[in-house]
């Protein structure tokens, strides 16, 4: 699996109607969309996806933002997925990302940064499970 992460287009993007954008830029950059959909995670799904920052301060906030509207699920196919796509994110803060990424053209703030990308292959293959059964991915 290790040509291929997950990703979200969080609640902040989608609601600023930036979905279009950020679907061009991952294209533009040379990933294949393996799997996309739009859902509205409950509270519960939303901690269950982020159980590894369950103990963190942000927990309450970050699981509440991203259970507050639609966001958009992917698996990305490209080599070296994983790092790939957090390159094309930027650093998780906004203020912080380098020109060019997504994070620093379309994040608002450290908790609304409009997008989510996995860590390590091992993760984007429990993350892609997660929203994915095997028949929705292509
Ligand atoms: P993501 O997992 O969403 O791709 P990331 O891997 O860059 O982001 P993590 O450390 O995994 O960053 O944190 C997960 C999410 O929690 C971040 O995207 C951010 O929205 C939020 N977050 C992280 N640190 C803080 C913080 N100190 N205050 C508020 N929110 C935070
Ligand atoms: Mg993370």
């Amino acid at each position: 699996m290790e040509n291929l992460t997950f990703g979200i287009i969080k609640p902040d993007a989608v609601k600023a109607g930036t979905i279009g954008s950020i679907i061009q830029r991952i294209t533009d950059d040379g990933f294949r969309i393996r799997a996309l959909k739009l859902i509205h995670m409950t509270l519960k799904q939303a901690e269950g996806f982020y159980a590894v920052h369950r103990e963190r301060p942000f927990f309450p906030g970050l699981t509440e933002f991203m259970s507050s509207g639609p966001c958009v699920v992917m698996a990305l196919e490209k080599t070296g997925a994983v790092p790939a796509w957090r390159n094309l994110m930027g650093a998780t803060d906004p203020a912080k990302a380098d020109e060019g990424t997504l994070r620093k053209a379309f994040g608002g703030s450290l908790g609304e940064n409009a997008v989510h990308g996995s860590d390590s292959d091992e993760n984007a293959a429990i993350e892609i499970a997660y929203f994915f059964s095997q028949i929705e991915i292509v």
